[in-house]
């Protein structure tokens, strides 16, 4: 196989390698793999720029600024280059699947050695090699392939992980590149999503986030599986104690999949469910193929069938066309479902897309998105901590991530809900679970005591 052989002839020994990664878990997962084959053909990795010899932006376009750091980040990158010739530069991920940012990045930023696409990755090993043959390498597939399975993988963290059960996305948002960037969807098999699963569990991991850009979409183009069935087949793998899982798109919750959600002991009480925007008016526009009133609906029947789950969301504010009167039903929907949390942002068009053909008269001045923003920035602060506050009192299972960087002798972990617990604790329960009752709430964290603590053991 290509991919075996090209990584036998161990090409980055000796080397330092160095992955920059912007946007999602995505492409935080896709760097796990890049970074998996790199050390696989002996690369070691490093966080430094200064001592690489391979640097590979891994790159989004959901929004323009994470792009426009790149052109930044790559531009000051010539001096190096001048001073190190060996050094190689790589642009991969969203934005070399764009025709308009693959000729820009080919035209100005001429010491860039590799680009490649987010359906080129399993090909990483054998473009390097044609790199350093001397070949600038442009290489970027539109038709997505088939799921390449078997790919070794780097995880940073050693108890969670992510794991992807569908690339691409079918939906047609009209604000949204995804869908040009990833393509159409492509579900896993359930069998090599258990497998990994299960060898993660034997390596101790104790946490799963199924990943997907629709993650609820999951199976559909399978025909024999659904979401909710996987759901119902990874809760059944020993020693795996959390799933969680991102991104849901409010169209596929099915009645099925919200059993699921309460039948399943191990799936956690979290959901985020992107809203988008409170206005018919506005939904409709951006293609989002729910009314606001379906959406309400929905988070109710989910949170009578699980109880205390928390929910958050994504806003976006001055879309084409969005009055003040859109605005407001936006901020009273946030009033009425009171999300624990949202990412929040400000339309940002995108080449492409089709929100961008509005009229230009539509489109809301930067000044009135700002405005709108900093309003729902502190209805959603205050009705957060506000949810926060009435946890005081509680016991909940934390999963300990980390000692706090910030206070020493404290522990950082999260809720089933997904909130941040910062507590008193010792350094050996980083990756176990523990009780910890909440004393105090803030808008972003929970402070609490340790109760008691449990090995993370087989469950
Ligand atoms: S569901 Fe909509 S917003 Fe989400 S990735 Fe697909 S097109 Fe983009």
């Amino acid at each position: 196989m290509l991919v075996a052989q090209s990584m036998a002839t161990r090409l980055g020994e000796g080397r330092k390698a160095q992955i920059i990664t912007f946007g999602c878990q995505m492409n935080e997962r896709d760097a796990e793999t890049m970074r998996g084959l790199l050390v696989h053909m002996g690369y070691t990795m490093t966080d430094r720029t200064d001592e690489a010899d391979l640097i590979l932006f891994n790159t989004c376009s959901v929004r323009e600024n994470p792009e426009r750091k790149v052109y930044g980040r790559v531009g000051l990158l010539k001096e190096l280059k001048a001073k190190k010739p060996w050094l190689k530069i790589g642009i991969c991920g969203c934005m070399p699947q764009q025709r308009a940012e693959r000729q820009r990045i080919a035209e100005t930023l001429p010491h860039v050695d590799l680009v490649f696409g987010t359906m080129n990755i399993h090909q990483l090993p054998e473009l390097l090699q044609r790199v350093e043959a001397g070949e600038r390498v442009i290489e970027v597939w539109h038709e997505e392939g088939d799921v390449v399975e078997g790919l070794p993988v780097q995880r940073l963290n050693p108890f969670k992980a992510f794991v992807t059960v569908i690339y691409g996305c079918n939906e047609h948002c009209t604000y949204c590149i995804v869908p040009t960037t990833r393509g159409r969807e492509r579900s896993r098999r359930p069998e090599a999503i258990l497998a990994e699963i299960r060898e993660l569990a034997a390596q101790g991991y104790r946490e799963v986030t199924l990943l997907g850009q629709t993650v609820d979409a999951y199976g559909n183009d399978l025909g024999d599986v659904d979401f909710a069935g996987l759901l119902y087949q990874v809760n059944r793998v020993r020693g795996i104690g959390r799933i969680r899982f991102t991104t849901s798109h409010p169209k596929h919750i099915t009645p099925r999949l919200i059993r699921a959600l309460a039948e399943n002991e191990k799936v956690c009480e979290h959901l985020h469910l992107p809203v988008q925007a409170g206005s018919n008016r506005t939904l409709k526009r951006m293609g989002r193929q729910y009314t606001r009133e379906q959406y309400l609906e929905l988070v109710a029947r989910i949170r009578e069938a699980v109880p205390g789950i928390a929910i958050t969301t994504d806003l976006i504010v001055g879309f084409p066309g969005e009055t003040e009167e859109d605005f407001q039903e936006t901020l009273r929907l946030v009033e009425e479902v009171r999300f624990d949390g949202a990412f929040t942002f400000i339309y940002s068009p995108r080449i492409g897309t089709p929100a961008t053909r509005f009229p230009m008269e539509q489109w809301v001045p930067e000044d009135v998105a700002k405005d709108r923003i900093y309003r729902l920035i502190d209805l959603q602060n205050r009705i957060t901590l506000e949810r926060n506050q009435a946890l005081v009192g509680q016991e909940m299972e934390v999963l300990v991530e980390e000692e706090s960087p910030k206070e020493p002798g404290k522990l950082v972990g999260r809720t089933r809900t997904n909130k941040i617990v910062v507590f008193p604790g010792d350094p050996s329960l980083v990756g176990q679970f523990a009780w910890v009752t909440v004393t105090g709430a803030q808008t972003f964290t929970l402070e609490g005591v340790l109760t008691h603590s449990r090995v993370a053991a087989a469950v």
